[in-house]
Protein backbone atom coordinates (compact mmCIF):
# COMPACT_ATOMS: atom_id res chain seq x y z
CA UNK A 1 0.00 0.00 0.00
CA UNK A 2 2.81 2.10 0.59
CA UNK A 3 3.71 1.79 -2.84
CA UNK A 4 0.14 2.16 -4.36
CA UNK A 5 -0.23 5.67 -2.05
CA UNK A 6 3.19 6.70 -3.62
CA UNK A 7 1.92 6.61 -7.14
CA UNK A 8 -1.52 7.82 -6.38
CA UNK A 9 0.85 10.93 -5.19
CA UNK A 10 2.75 10.83 -8.11
CA UNK A 11 -0.09 10.81 -10.53
CA UNK A 12 -2.22 13.38 -9.05
CA UNK A 13 0.70 15.37 -7.54
CA UNK A 14 -0.43 18.48 -9.67
CA UNK A 15 -3.97 18.38 -8.51
CA UNK A 16 -2.95 18.10 -4.81
CA UNK A 17 -0.28 20.80 -5.21
CA UNK A 18 -3.12 22.90 -6.84
CA UNK A 19 -5.69 22.32 -3.94
CA UNK A 20 -4.11 22.70 -1.20
CA UNK A 21 -2.34 26.38 -2.84
CA UNK A 22 -6.01 27.32 -3.38
CA UNK A 23 -6.99 26.39 0.74
CA UNK A 24 -3.64 28.55 0.91
CA UNK A 25 -4.45 31.23 -0.69
CA UNK A 26 -7.94 31.39 1.21
CA UNK A 27 -6.46 31.10 4.70
CA UNK A 28 -3.74 33.25 3.49
CA UNK A 29 -5.93 36.08 2.03
CA UNK A 30 -8.46 35.90 5.49
CA UNK A 31 -5.54 36.50 7.78
CA UNK A 32 -4.44 39.54 5.85
CA UNK A 33 -7.69 41.16 5.36
CA UNK A 34 -8.37 42.89 8.69
CA UNK A 35 -5.12 44.67 7.79
CA UNK A 36 -6.98 46.45 5.29
CA UNK A 37 -4.44 46.17 2.30
CA UNK A 38 -4.49 49.31 0.25
CA UNK A 39 -5.07 48.44 -3.95
CA UNK A 40 -1.35 49.36 -4.90
CA UNK A 41 -0.39 46.65 -2.11
CA UNK A 42 -2.35 43.85 -3.28
CA UNK A 43 -1.58 44.76 -7.02
CA UNK A 44 2.16 43.64 -5.64
CA UNK A 45 0.57 40.80 -3.71
CA UNK A 46 -1.00 38.94 -6.39
CA UNK A 47 2.22 40.17 -9.02
CA UNK A 48 3.30 36.07 -8.77
CA UNK A 49 -0.63 35.37 -10.13
CA UNK A 50 -0.64 37.99 -12.51
CA UNK A 51 2.84 36.56 -14.00
CA UNK A 52 0.80 32.85 -14.59
CA UNK A 53 -1.91 34.23 -16.11
CA UNK A 54 0.70 36.55 -18.79
CA UNK A 55 2.88 33.18 -18.69
CA UNK A 56 -0.67 30.83 -20.22
CA UNK A 57 -2.12 33.80 -22.25
CA UNK A 58 1.34 33.58 -23.85
CA UNK A 59 0.88 29.91 -25.02
CA UNK A 60 -2.57 30.63 -26.29
CA UNK A 61 -1.94 31.82 -29.41
CA UNK A 62 0.54 29.13 -30.76
CA UNK A 63 -1.10 26.71 -29.10
CA UNK A 64 -4.78 27.51 -31.13
CA UNK A 65 -3.00 27.93 -34.03
CA UNK A 66 -1.15 24.90 -34.08
CA UNK A 67 -3.20 22.32 -32.57
CA UNK A 68 -6.12 23.55 -35.05
CA UNK A 69 -3.96 22.97 -38.46
CA UNK A 70 -2.58 20.02 -37.32
CA UNK A 71 -5.84 18.76 -35.99
CA UNK A 72 -7.65 19.45 -39.29
CA UNK A 73 -4.42 17.95 -41.78
CA UNK A 74 -4.22 15.08 -39.34
CA UNK A 75 -8.00 14.30 -40.35
CA UNK A 76 -9.01 13.60 -44.27
CA UNK A 77 -12.34 15.55 -45.04
CA UNK A 78 -14.79 13.74 -44.84
CA UNK A 79 -13.60 12.40 -41.04
CA UNK A 80 -13.43 16.02 -39.62
CA UNK A 81 -16.38 16.83 -41.55
CA UNK A 82 -18.30 14.64 -39.17
CA UNK A 83 -16.56 15.05 -35.95
CA UNK A 84 -17.19 19.02 -36.65
CA UNK A 85 -20.71 18.11 -37.16
CA UNK A 86 -20.75 16.26 -33.73
CA UNK A 87 -19.01 18.79 -31.63
CA UNK A 88 -21.30 21.62 -33.61
CA UNK A 89 -24.75 19.61 -32.69
CA UNK A 90 -22.93 19.24 -28.58
CA UNK A 91 -22.21 22.75 -28.55
CA UNK A 92 -25.67 24.21 -29.84
CA UNK A 93 -27.64 21.59 -27.54
CA UNK A 94 -25.79 22.18 -24.64
CA UNK A 95 -26.17 26.19 -24.90
CA UNK A 96 -29.41 25.83 -25.67
CA UNK A 97 -29.87 23.90 -22.52
CA UNK A 98 -27.92 26.34 -20.63
CA UNK A 99 -30.63 29.33 -21.46
CA UNK A 100 -33.53 27.55 -21.13
CA UNK A 101 -32.15 26.68 -17.36
CA UNK A 102 -31.03 30.19 -16.71
CA UNK A 103 -34.80 31.61 -17.64
CA UNK A 104 -36.26 28.76 -15.60
CA UNK A 105 -34.21 29.79 -12.61
CA UNK A 106 -34.58 33.60 -12.93
CA UNK A 107 -38.28 32.84 -13.38
CA UNK A 108 -38.99 30.81 -10.79
CA UNK A 109 -36.51 32.17 -7.82
CA UNK A 110 -37.37 36.13 -9.12
CA UNK A 111 -34.50 37.45 -7.31
CA UNK A 112 -35.05 41.06 -9.09
CA UNK A 113 -37.77 42.46 -7.08
CA UNK A 114 -39.22 46.12 -9.21
CA UNK A 115 -37.86 48.87 -7.28
CA UNK A 116 -38.19 51.48 -10.02
CA UNK A 117 -40.63 52.05 -12.28
CA UNK A 118 -39.25 54.03 -15.26
CA UNK A 119 -38.92 51.64 -18.35
CA UNK A 120 -41.78 52.18 -21.11
CA UNK A 121 -38.85 52.32 -24.01
CA UNK A 122 -39.43 51.60 -27.45
CA UNK A 123 -36.38 49.20 -28.48
CA UNK A 124 -36.88 50.22 -32.32
CA UNK A 125 -33.49 52.07 -32.80
CA UNK A 126 -31.42 50.11 -30.79
CA UNK A 127 -32.91 46.48 -32.79
CA UNK A 128 -30.26 48.19 -35.81
CA UNK A 129 -27.72 48.04 -32.87
CA UNK A 130 -28.24 44.25 -32.25
CA UNK A 131 -27.60 43.38 -36.54
CA UNK A 132 -24.49 44.89 -35.82
CA UNK A 133 -23.38 43.24 -33.45
CA UNK A 134 -24.09 39.80 -35.45
CA UNK A 135 -22.52 41.14 -38.17
CA UNK A 136 -19.71 42.06 -36.06
CA UNK A 137 -19.69 38.41 -34.61
CA UNK A 138 -19.34 37.16 -38.75
CA UNK A 139 -17.42 40.01 -39.69
CA UNK A 140 -14.83 39.05 -36.81
CA UNK A 141 -14.49 35.63 -38.68
CA UNK A 142 -12.71 36.64 -40.95
CA UNK A 143 -9.93 38.84 -39.81
CA UNK A 144 -8.37 41.01 -43.00
CA UNK A 145 -5.22 40.94 -41.07
CA UNK A 146 -4.12 37.91 -39.67
CA UNK A 147 -0.87 39.39 -38.29
CA UNK A 148 -3.66 42.31 -36.53
CA UNK A 149 -5.68 39.62 -35.58
CA UNK A 150 -3.00 38.08 -33.41
CA UNK A 151 -3.86 41.32 -31.39
CA UNK A 152 -6.92 42.65 -31.41
CA UNK A 153 -10.07 41.62 -29.67
CA UNK A 154 -13.57 41.98 -31.14
CA UNK A 155 -14.20 45.28 -31.19
CA UNK A 156 -16.54 46.75 -27.94
CA UNK A 157 -19.97 47.87 -28.25
CA UNK A 158 -20.34 51.39 -28.89
CA UNK A 159 -22.20 52.81 -25.42
CA UNK A 160 -19.92 49.90 -23.38
CA UNK A 161 -16.96 52.25 -22.82
CA UNK A 162 -18.95 55.35 -21.48
CA UNK A 163 -21.01 52.91 -19.01
CA UNK A 164 -17.71 51.35 -17.72
CA UNK A 165 -16.39 55.14 -17.18
CA UNK A 166 -19.13 55.73 -15.40
CA UNK A 167 -18.82 52.41 -13.03
CA UNK A 168 -15.08 52.80 -12.43
CA UNK A 169 -16.32 56.26 -11.59
CA UNK A 170 -18.41 54.98 -9.03
CA UNK A 171 -15.62 52.81 -7.62
CA UNK A 172 -13.77 55.86 -6.91
CA UNK A 173 -10.72 54.41 -4.77
CA UNK A 174 -9.77 51.74 -7.16
CA UNK A 175 -9.30 54.41 -10.09
CA UNK A 176 -7.05 56.12 -8.41
CA UNK A 177 -4.24 53.55 -8.36
CA UNK A 178 -5.16 51.88 -11.46
CA UNK A 179 -5.78 52.72 -15.16
CA UNK A 180 -9.83 51.99 -15.44
CA UNK A 181 -8.60 48.92 -18.11
CA UNK A 182 -7.21 47.12 -14.96
CA UNK A 183 -10.32 46.88 -12.84
CA UNK A 184 -12.40 46.25 -15.57
CA UNK A 185 -10.42 44.62 -18.61
CA UNK A 186 -12.02 45.23 -21.87
CA UNK A 187 -11.98 43.66 -24.87
CA UNK A 188 -10.29 45.24 -27.70
CA UNK A 189 -7.95 47.46 -25.56
CA UNK A 190 -5.97 45.00 -23.39
CA UNK A 191 -4.90 41.56 -23.85
CA UNK A 192 -6.42 38.80 -26.31
CA UNK A 193 -6.64 37.47 -29.93
CA UNK A 194 -9.34 37.49 -32.24
CA UNK A 195 -9.64 33.88 -31.88
CA UNK A 196 -12.80 33.40 -33.43
CA UNK A 197 -10.89 34.44 -36.82
CA UNK A 198 -7.82 32.71 -36.19
CA UNK A 199 -9.99 29.47 -35.13
CA UNK A 200 -12.00 29.87 -38.57
CA UNK A 201 -8.29 30.50 -40.81
CA UNK A 202 -6.33 27.95 -38.81
CA UNK A 203 -9.33 24.91 -39.83
CA UNK A 204 -9.33 25.89 -43.37
CA UNK A 205 -5.47 26.38 -43.65
CA UNK A 206 -4.84 22.57 -41.73
CA UNK A 207 -7.77 21.01 -43.94
CA UNK A 208 -5.73 22.60 -47.40
CA UNK A 209 -2.36 21.21 -45.97
CA UNK A 210 -3.93 18.34 -45.36
CA UNK A 211 -5.32 17.31 -48.60
CA UNK A 212 -1.64 18.72 -50.29
CA UNK A 213 -0.65 14.96 -49.64
CA UNK A 214 3.22 15.15 -50.49
CA UNK A 215 3.33 18.58 -50.62
CA UNK A 216 1.80 19.92 -47.56
CA UNK A 217 4.49 17.62 -45.70
CA UNK A 218 6.53 20.39 -44.54
CA UNK A 219 3.95 22.54 -43.47
CA UNK A 220 2.59 20.01 -41.50
CA UNK A 221 5.57 18.52 -39.85
CA UNK A 222 6.58 22.43 -38.96
CA UNK A 223 3.03 22.66 -36.69
CA UNK A 224 3.17 19.46 -35.79
CA UNK A 225 6.61 20.71 -34.04
CA UNK A 226 5.41 23.76 -33.29
CA UNK A 227 2.31 21.78 -31.32
CA UNK A 228 4.75 19.48 -29.52
CA UNK A 229 7.23 22.28 -28.45
CA UNK A 230 4.17 24.11 -27.07
CA UNK A 231 2.80 21.15 -24.96
CA UNK A 232 6.61 21.27 -23.59
CA UNK A 233 6.25 24.35 -22.54
CA UNK A 234 3.11 23.95 -20.58
CA UNK A 235 4.59 20.97 -18.83
CA UNK A 236 6.86 23.24 -17.48
CA UNK A 237 4.23 25.94 -16.55
CA UNK A 238 2.23 23.87 -14.85
CA UNK A 239 4.78 23.38 -12.16
CA UNK A 240 4.32 27.03 -11.24
CA UNK A 241 0.67 27.21 -11.26
CA UNK A 242 -0.06 26.39 -8.32
CA UNK A 243 1.53 29.48 -6.91
CA UNK A 244 -0.03 31.66 -9.19
CA UNK A 245 -3.54 30.63 -8.59
CA UNK A 246 -3.00 30.89 -5.00
CA UNK A 247 -1.74 34.53 -5.32
CA UNK A 248 -4.61 34.81 -7.92
CA UNK A 249 -7.31 33.64 -5.72
CA UNK A 250 -5.97 35.23 -1.99
CA UNK A 251 -5.40 38.63 -4.71
CA UNK A 252 -9.21 38.88 -5.18
CA UNK A 253 -10.34 37.64 -1.81
CA UNK A 254 -7.98 40.84 -0.82
CA UNK A 255 -9.68 43.06 -3.10
CA UNK A 256 -13.09 42.17 -2.66
CA UNK A 257 -15.35 43.91 -0.72
CA UNK A 258 -17.35 43.17 2.14
CA UNK A 259 -19.82 40.57 1.75
CA UNK A 260 -22.59 42.76 3.03
CA UNK A 261 -23.10 44.56 -0.64
CA UNK A 262 -24.07 40.87 -1.52
CA UNK A 263 -27.33 41.02 0.34
CA UNK A 264 -30.77 41.91 -0.60
CA UNK A 265 -31.54 41.94 -4.34
CA UNK A 266 -28.08 41.28 -5.33
CA UNK A 267 -27.54 38.51 -3.28
CA UNK A 268 -30.48 36.90 -4.19
CA UNK A 269 -29.23 37.15 -7.90
CA UNK A 270 -25.84 36.12 -7.32
CA UNK A 271 -27.85 32.65 -5.58
CA UNK A 272 -29.74 32.63 -8.58
CA UNK A 273 -26.46 32.43 -11.05
CA UNK A 274 -24.78 29.59 -8.86
CA UNK A 275 -28.08 27.58 -8.74
CA UNK A 276 -28.15 27.33 -12.03
CA UNK A 277 -24.73 27.00 -13.07
CA UNK A 278 -24.52 24.46 -10.43
CA UNK A 279 -27.64 22.52 -12.12
CA UNK A 280 -25.99 22.65 -15.32
CA UNK A 281 -22.38 21.66 -14.92
CA UNK A 282 -22.98 18.57 -12.07
CA UNK A 283 -26.14 17.48 -13.71
CA UNK A 284 -27.01 18.22 -17.45
CA UNK A 285 -23.76 18.04 -18.37
CA UNK A 286 -22.72 14.62 -16.52
CA UNK A 287 -25.74 13.30 -17.32
CA UNK A 288 -25.17 14.04 -21.09
CA UNK A 289 -22.13 12.76 -20.78
CA UNK A 290 -23.24 9.28 -19.21
CA UNK A 291 -26.08 8.33 -21.67
CA UNK A 292 -23.95 9.24 -24.55
CA UNK A 293 -20.99 7.34 -23.75
CA UNK A 294 -22.01 5.30 -21.09
CA UNK A 295 -19.22 5.90 -18.87
CA UNK A 296 -18.51 7.42 -15.17
CA UNK A 297 -18.98 10.86 -15.73
CA UNK A 298 -17.20 11.72 -12.21
CA UNK A 299 -13.98 10.14 -13.27
CA UNK A 300 -13.89 11.85 -16.56
CA UNK A 301 -14.33 14.95 -14.38
CA UNK A 302 -11.81 14.55 -11.77
CA UNK A 303 -9.10 14.41 -14.12
CA UNK A 304 -10.22 17.47 -15.13
CA UNK A 305 -9.84 19.17 -11.74
CA UNK A 306 -6.96 20.91 -12.26
CA UNK A 307 -7.78 22.70 -15.67
CA UNK A 308 -11.46 23.58 -13.85
CA UNK A 309 -9.38 25.18 -10.25
CA UNK A 310 -7.16 26.90 -13.18
CA UNK A 311 -10.42 28.77 -14.56
CA UNK A 312 -11.93 29.73 -10.98
CA UNK A 313 -8.45 31.07 -10.87
CA UNK A 314 -7.67 33.08 -13.35
CA UNK A 315 -11.52 33.65 -15.09
CA UNK A 316 -10.44 32.92 -18.43
CA UNK A 317 -11.20 29.59 -20.89
CA UNK A 318 -9.07 30.89 -23.08
CA UNK A 319 -5.93 30.92 -20.75
CA UNK A 320 -6.88 27.58 -19.03
CA UNK A 321 -6.63 26.34 -22.52
CA UNK A 322 -2.83 24.48 -21.93
CA UNK A 323 -4.09 22.97 -18.58
CA UNK A 324 -7.59 22.16 -19.84
CA UNK A 325 -5.19 20.03 -22.98
CA UNK A 326 -2.97 18.47 -20.55
CA UNK A 327 -5.76 17.29 -17.87
CA UNK A 328 -7.93 15.86 -21.15
CA UNK A 329 -4.75 13.95 -23.02
CA UNK A 330 -2.52 12.93 -19.91
CA UNK A 331 -4.97 11.90 -17.35
CA UNK A 332 -8.22 11.56 -19.45
CA UNK A 333 -6.23 9.63 -21.99
CA UNK A 334 -8.44 11.77 -24.51
CA UNK A 335 -7.41 10.74 -28.13
CA UNK A 336 -4.80 13.95 -29.33
CA UNK A 337 -6.89 14.56 -33.04
CA UNK A 338 -9.99 14.97 -31.09
CA UNK A 339 -8.93 17.49 -28.57
CA UNK A 340 -6.41 19.45 -31.28
CA UNK A 341 -9.59 20.05 -33.11
CA UNK A 342 -12.60 20.39 -30.97
CA UNK A 343 -10.42 22.05 -27.78
CA UNK A 344 -9.40 25.08 -29.32
CA UNK A 345 -12.99 25.98 -31.16
CA UNK A 346 -14.71 25.11 -28.01
CA UNK A 347 -12.33 27.46 -25.91
CA UNK A 348 -13.91 30.52 -28.44
CA UNK A 349 -17.48 29.70 -29.45
CA UNK A 350 -18.96 27.48 -26.98
CA UNK A 351 -19.77 29.36 -23.61
CA UNK A 352 -22.62 27.91 -21.82
CA UNK A 353 -21.89 29.21 -18.44
CA UNK A 354 -21.77 32.70 -19.97
CA UNK A 355 -24.86 31.89 -22.44
CA UNK A 356 -26.71 31.04 -19.20
CA UNK A 357 -25.59 34.11 -17.03
CA UNK A 358 -26.62 36.49 -19.96
CA UNK A 359 -30.01 34.79 -20.31
CA UNK A 360 -30.78 35.10 -16.56
CA UNK A 361 -28.83 38.78 -15.98
CA UNK A 362 -30.94 40.31 -18.77
CA UNK A 363 -34.50 39.00 -17.21
CA UNK A 364 -33.02 40.04 -14.01
CA UNK A 365 -32.44 43.40 -15.53
CA UNK A 366 -35.98 43.56 -16.56
CA UNK A 367 -37.27 42.35 -13.02
CA UNK A 368 -35.49 45.29 -11.33
CA UNK A 369 -36.85 47.54 -14.14
CA UNK A 370 -40.70 45.82 -13.84
CA UNK A 371 -40.62 45.72 -17.31
CA UNK A 372 -42.88 42.93 -18.31
CA UNK A 373 -41.47 40.52 -20.92
CA UNK A 374 -43.89 38.51 -23.26
CA UNK A 375 -42.39 35.01 -24.63
CA UNK A 376 -41.41 36.26 -28.01
CA UNK A 377 -38.82 38.96 -26.12
CA UNK A 378 -37.72 36.17 -24.26
CA UNK A 379 -37.35 33.78 -27.14
CA UNK A 380 -35.26 37.58 -28.48
CA UNK A 381 -32.97 36.90 -25.38
CA UNK A 382 -32.40 33.10 -25.80
CA UNK A 383 -31.59 33.88 -29.37
CA UNK A 384 -29.25 36.83 -28.41
CA UNK A 385 -27.64 35.01 -25.33
CA UNK A 386 -26.69 32.72 -27.39
CA UNK A 387 -25.11 34.69 -30.10
CA UNK A 388 -23.46 36.85 -26.80
CA UNK A 389 -21.80 33.63 -25.51
CA UNK A 390 -20.18 32.90 -28.83
CA UNK A 391 -19.12 36.08 -29.23
CA UNK A 392 -17.76 36.46 -26.32
CA UNK A 393 -13.53 35.93 -26.09
CA UNK A 394 -12.61 33.88 -23.71
CA UNK A 395 -11.64 36.46 -21.28
CA UNK A 396 -12.31 37.79 -17.57
CA UNK A 397 -15.39 39.23 -17.93
CA UNK A 398 -16.08 38.98 -21.42
CA UNK A 399 -19.21 38.17 -21.14
CA UNK A 400 -20.40 41.41 -19.02
CA UNK A 401 -19.55 43.44 -22.50
CA UNK A 402 -21.26 41.17 -24.68
CA UNK A 403 -24.44 41.27 -22.17
CA UNK A 404 -24.97 44.81 -24.31
CA UNK A 405 -26.20 42.75 -26.82
CA UNK A 406 -28.84 40.79 -25.32
CA UNK A 407 -30.35 43.74 -23.51
CA UNK A 408 -30.13 46.41 -26.60
CA UNK A 409 -32.19 43.60 -28.53
CA UNK A 410 -35.30 43.66 -26.06
CA UNK A 411 -34.90 47.41 -24.95
CA UNK A 412 -33.56 46.81 -21.98
CA UNK A 413 -31.57 49.91 -20.31
CA UNK A 414 -27.67 49.35 -20.69
CA UNK A 415 -26.62 51.32 -17.81
CA UNK A 416 -28.22 49.05 -15.74
CA UNK A 417 -25.23 46.15 -16.14
CA UNK A 418 -24.02 48.90 -13.11
CA UNK A 419 -26.20 47.01 -11.17
CA UNK A 420 -24.55 43.13 -11.52
CA UNK A 421 -21.12 44.77 -11.90
CA UNK A 422 -20.25 44.47 -8.10
CA UNK A 423 -20.75 40.63 -8.05
CA UNK A 424 -19.59 40.00 -11.85
CA UNK A 425 -15.81 39.03 -11.05
CA UNK A 426 -16.83 36.20 -8.79
CA UNK A 427 -19.54 34.72 -11.41
CA UNK A 428 -17.13 34.94 -13.80
CA UNK A 429 -15.68 32.21 -12.53
CA UNK A 430 -17.93 30.26 -11.80
CA UNK A 431 -19.25 30.36 -15.46
CA UNK A 432 -15.94 29.92 -16.79
CA UNK A 433 -15.30 26.65 -14.93
CA UNK A 434 -18.36 25.65 -16.10
CA UNK A 435 -17.43 26.75 -19.86
CA UNK A 436 -14.25 24.79 -19.06
CA UNK A 437 -16.32 22.13 -18.05
CA UNK A 438 -18.59 22.07 -20.93
CA UNK A 439 -15.51 21.83 -23.11
CA UNK A 440 -13.90 19.19 -21.97
CA UNK A 441 -17.02 16.93 -21.91
CA UNK A 442 -17.86 17.47 -25.42
CA UNK A 443 -14.33 16.48 -26.56
CA UNK A 444 -15.34 13.04 -24.65
CA UNK A 445 -18.31 12.83 -26.03
CA UNK A 446 -17.36 13.73 -29.76
CA UNK A 447 -14.20 11.29 -29.13
CA UNK A 448 -16.78 8.89 -28.37
CA UNK A 449 -19.22 9.52 -31.00
CA UNK A 450 -16.02 9.30 -33.62
CA UNK A 451 -14.50 6.13 -32.30
CA UNK A 452 -15.01 4.38 -35.85
CA UNK A 453 -13.83 7.28 -38.00
CA UNK A 454 -10.67 7.41 -35.49
CA UNK A 455 -10.05 3.58 -35.41
CA UNK A 456 -10.49 3.19 -39.18
CA UNK A 457 -7.90 6.13 -39.66
CA UNK A 458 -5.48 3.96 -37.23
CA UNK A 459 -6.01 1.23 -39.67
CA UNK A 460 -4.92 3.09 -42.63
CA UNK A 461 -2.67 4.73 -40.90
CA UNK A 462 -1.17 1.30 -39.84
CA UNK A 463 -1.26 -0.24 -43.39
CA UNK A 464 0.62 2.31 -44.83
CA UNK A 465 3.35 2.61 -42.31
CA UNK A 466 3.56 -1.46 -43.01
CA UNK A 467 3.32 -0.70 -46.81
CA UNK A 468 6.42 1.65 -46.55
CA UNK A 469 8.68 -0.80 -45.33
N1 LIG B 1 -14.59 34.76 -18.55
C1 LIG B 1 -15.38 33.88 -19.36
C2 LIG B 1 -14.49 32.87 -20.02
O1 LIG B 1 -13.33 33.08 -20.19
C3 LIG B 1 -16.18 34.59 -20.37
C4 LIG B 1 -17.23 35.38 -19.68
O2 LIG B 1 -16.96 36.49 -19.28
O3 LIG B 1 -18.34 34.86 -19.53
O4 LIG B 1 -14.93 31.82 -20.37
Amino acid sequence: TADSAKSFFRRNAFVLFTIVAVLLGIILAFSLRPYQLTYRQIKYFSFPGELLMRMLQMLVLPLIVSSLITGMASLDGRASGKMGMRAVVYYMVTTIIAVFIGILMVIIIHPGKGSKDKLHREGRIEQVQTTDAFMDLVRNMFPPNLVEACFKQIPVPENFTSILENVTHALGTISEVLTFEEVIPIPGSANGVNALGLVVFSMCFGLVIGSMKQKGRALREFFNCLNEAIMRLVAIIIWYAPVGIMFLIAGKILEMDDLAVMGGQLGMYTLTVIVGLLIHALCILPLLYFIVTHRNPWVFIAGLLQALITALGTSSSSATLPITFRCLEENNGVDRRITRFVLPVGATINMDGTALYEALAAIFIAQVNNYELDFGQIITISITATAASIGAAGIPQAGLVTMVIVLTSVGLPTEDITLIIAVDWFLDRLRTTTNVLGDSLGAGIVEHLSRRELDAQDCELGNSVIEEK
